[in-house]
């Protein structure tokens, strides 16, 4: 577009200042961020800007609607999806994406560019990124072509098949979306053009556009409670008695807790960077749940891990699997590890992919390796305790035990609100 990339390093609002003077620009446009550190940023920028009478101008384009345009009628911020996602409906549309300019105006001094070589931000070894490469190429080119195949095919599998982990047809398009590659707009105009044709794609489509707008309703509300990355929303769960250790924590993280589908789930993510919607709702729940531990920990874990990774999603949807967040999952609903698998994973494909110790163990066993007849392991090559690991806690005794510490906090809930 005829024009260059300046690369700096440094506090953002000295940069930028410090650009803005070499180049002599009369303004700085960016678009509107909304993690709690970015506004903090920008704010900042602003006000370095705003010393030396140069405007930032700040622009939507990450979410479809901005947060102060959903209002309840009495003019607050909604914490539950459905009227949520109502109120969208009805909004003004969100604007149709627009075409690239053609060009970019550039100043008659060129600012000074750092090398990107210099920066040594990735020296290759080891090589984590490699076996990314076939699952998952970045950048704007490949999203749009992620979103135009889906559009043209998955999408209409998309409302009954999107819970199968072993199918893969959902869109894969999260990386895109955090990191602005594709546009919400895109999504949400090209889903609903089928939407409106419709043809078979028609309940795709709008169950597409739904889960788009989940990832709307975690954003307008990271914006309104700027701690939901830290503390629960429910301000109650603050005092829940967690007990889970380190140890624990560590074969959660590996993959080794001897319940097939949270293993897949968590050695998916270790070796893919990402990990299917709904295994990543049962390996919340057994990590919260199950284990009692903390969903900070795991929500920890998944930002590390993660290629998805997005402050507004991942705290929001964590939340929502603790119980404690604006609407969430009642806290009684405990994920069942093995009726899960067998429901969602029913030929035990998924299992068989990345926990391949157990890739000979035929259904229903490969879901709970602990319950198959001595000669079906043996037959399968399998050795409880030396291939695969024994449960690492018994989920019916877990249950009770997470129901009972959820017991306490309401029971202290109610003498405080009574008091
Ligand atoms: P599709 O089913 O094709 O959905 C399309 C888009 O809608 C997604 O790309 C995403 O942007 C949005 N979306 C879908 N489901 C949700 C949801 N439940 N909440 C918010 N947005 C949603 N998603 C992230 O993008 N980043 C995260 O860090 C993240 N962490 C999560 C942690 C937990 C514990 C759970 C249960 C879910 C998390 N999700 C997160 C939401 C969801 O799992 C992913 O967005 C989805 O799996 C991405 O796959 P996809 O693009 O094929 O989704």
């Amino acid at each position: 577009m005829g024009s260059r990339l300046v690369l700096r390093r440094g506090p953002a609002a000295e940069v930028i200042a410090g650009i803005v003077a070499e180049s002599g620009a009369a303004a700085v446009t960016v678009t509107r961020d909304y993690e709690p550190l970015a506004v903090r940023r920008d704010e900042a920028i602003h006000e370095a800007l705003g010393e030396r009478g140069v405007a930032l101008r700040r622009y939507p384009g990450r979410l479809l609607f901005e947060p102060e345009a959903i209002r309840t009628s009495d003019g607050r911020p909604y914490r539950v999806y459905s009227p949520f996602a109502r109120a969208c409906h009805l909004a003004e549309p969100p604007r149709r994406p627009i075409a690239a300019p053609k060009e970019l105006a550039t100043p008659d001094v060129w600012p000074q560019s750092e090398r990107l070589a210099d920066w040594r931000l990735y020296e290759g070894r080891p090589d984590w990124a490699k076996s990314f490469e076939p699952l998952w190429q970045p950048g704007e080119a490949a999203g749009l072509t992620r979103l135009a195949a889906f559009l043209d095919g998955d999408v209409a599998r998309y409302r009954a098949e999107r819970d199968r982990p072993d199918l893969q047809s959902t869109s894969r398009l999260s990386p895109h979306l955090h990191f602005g590659e594709v546009s919400p707009h895109a999504c949400w105009h090209g889903a609903g053009a089928l939407a409106e044709a419709g043809g078979t794609a028609a309940s795709g489509a709008e169950k597409f556009r739904a889960e788009v707008l989940w990832r709307e309703f975690s954003h307008h509300l990271l914006v309104q409670f700027p701690d939901l990355p830290e503390k629960p929303f429910r301000s109650e769960f603050a005092a829940f008695p967690w007990e889970g250790d380190k140890e624990a924590l560590r074969r959660w993280q590996k993959g080794a807790t001897g319940y097939p589908i949270v293993d897949a789930g968590m050695r998916e993510l270790w070796t893919t960077g990402t990990m299917h919607n709904r295994v990543r709702m049962i390996v919340a729940s057994f990590l919260i749940k199950d284990l009692l531990i903390p969903w900070q920990e795991g929500e920890r874990w998944f930002w590390d891990t993660l290629l998805d990774a997005d402050l507004a999603n991942n705290s929001a949807s964590w939340q929502w699997v603790a119980g404690s967040g604006a609407d969430a999952a009642p806290y009684f609903r405990i994920f069942n590890p093995v009726t899960q698998g067998l429901k969602f994973d029913p030929d035990g494909a998924y299992v068989r992919r990345f926990v391949p110790e157990l890739a000979r163990l035929p259904m229903p066993h490969i879901h709970e390796p602990w319950r198959a007849p001595k000669e079906v392991l043996e037959a399968a090559g399998v050795t409880l305790a030396k291939s695969y690991p024994w449960p690492m806690v018994d989920h019916g005794e877990a249950r009770k035990r997470a129901l009972a510490a959820f017991e306490e906090i309401k029971a202290a809930g109610e003498r405080d609100g009574g008091a």
